[in-house]
C-alpha cells in the first residue's frame, strides 16, 4: 500500500539534498529513480545537487539532466569543502516544508523516501533517520565506522546505524543551521536538536560505481571534525 500522508498537497515541497563529489556514473540513475519513487507521494519535488567541486563531469550531466528535469536545482562550491559543508550549504538553499538528504552515490536507495516519509507524519516526529541494518563496507571500515558511531552514541544519544540518510522537517532544519557552528556535523546536531527523530530499517546498497572518495586520512580528519562539532 503506497503512503497516503493526508494533509500534504502539491504546494508542500520536499526537497532531496543531494551532496555531488566524483558521482558522474550514478546521477542520471539517481534522478530517474527519485522521481519515479517520489510520484505517488503527491508532492510538489526538488532534487538540490550541491557540486562540491567535484573534478569529474558531473556538474555538466546534472546541468544537462536539468533542461529535462524541472524538478533539478544545482549550487556550486567554489572549492572542495566536504560532504559535511555541502549538506549544510544544501539546508541553508532550502526552503520547503521537508528536507531529505542522502548520498548521491545510490547507495542509499531513493525508494525508501516515502517510508520515511509516512513514519514521519505517523509518528509526528520532526526527523526520521534510515539506519542502515547491514554490513555495507569493507570489515575494516565497519569497525572503524562502529568505533566512531559508539563515541558520537556516548556524547549525543545518535540511533545505531544512523547516518547522513535523513528525512526531517522544517523545525528540524531550522535547529541544525541554528547552532552555527564552525564544523558541521549532521547526524550529532539533529539528536542535539532536542527535537524528537524516529528511526527506520534499510539495507545500504554496496557502491556500484568508482569508490568511496574517502581516504583513511580523511576518514580520520572527518571523524574528529565530527566530534570537535559536537564539542563547539
Ligand atoms: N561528498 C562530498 N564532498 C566530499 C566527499 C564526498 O560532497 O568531499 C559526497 C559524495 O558525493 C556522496 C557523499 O558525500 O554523495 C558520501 O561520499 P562517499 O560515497 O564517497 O562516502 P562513503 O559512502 O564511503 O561514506
Ligand atoms: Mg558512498
Amino acid at each position: 500500500m503506497l503512503p497516503n500522508p493526508g494533509h500534504v498537497t502539491q504546494t508542500t515541497p520536499l526537497t532531496v539534498v543531494l551532496p555531488v563529489y566524483r558521482n558522474e556514473a550514478s546521477v542520471a540513475e539517481l534522478v530517474t529513480r527519485l522521481e519515479q519513487a517520489c510520484t505517488p507521494l503527491n508532492i510538489k519535488l526538488e532534487l538540490l545537487f550541491v557540486d562540491d567541486a567535484s573534478p569529474d563531469n558531473a556538474h555538466e550531466i546534472i546541468q544537462k539532466l536539468k533542461s529535462h528535469h524541472p524538478t533539478i536545482r544545482i549550487i556550486q562550491h567554489d572549492r572542495n569543502r566536504g560532504q559535511q559543508e555541502a549538506i549544510r550549504t544544501g539546508l541553508k538553499n532550502s526552503n520547503s516544508d521537508y528536507v531529505a538528504v542522502m548520498d548521491a552515490d545510490l547507495q542509499d536507495p531513493p525508494e525508501i523516501i516515502p517510508s520515511l516519509y509516512q513514519e514521519l507524519v505517523d509518528r509526528q516526529v520532526n526527523a526520521v533517520f534510515a539506519v542502515r541494518s547491514n554490513p555495507y563496507q569493507s570489515t575494516g571500515r565497519m569497525n572503524t565506522s562502529k568505533a566512531f558511531k559508539w563515541l558520537v552514541r556516548q556524547m549525543v544519544n545518535l540511533p545505531k546505524g544512523a547516518g547522513c540518510f535523513v528525512l526531517m522537517d522544517r523545525a528540524m532544519v531550522r535547529a541544525v543551521l541554528g547552532f552555527q557552528t564552525k564544523r558541521f556535523y549532521l547526524p550529532g546536531l539533529i539528536c542535539k536538536a532536542k527535537l524528537t527523530i524516529s528511526t527506520l530499517e534499510f539495507e545500504r546498497e554496496q557502491r556500484i560505481h568508482g569508490t568511496s572518495s574517502y581516504t583513511s586520512a580523511m576518514r580520520l580528519k572527518t571523524a574528529l571534525s565530527n566530534i570537535k562539532c559536537l564539542l563547539e
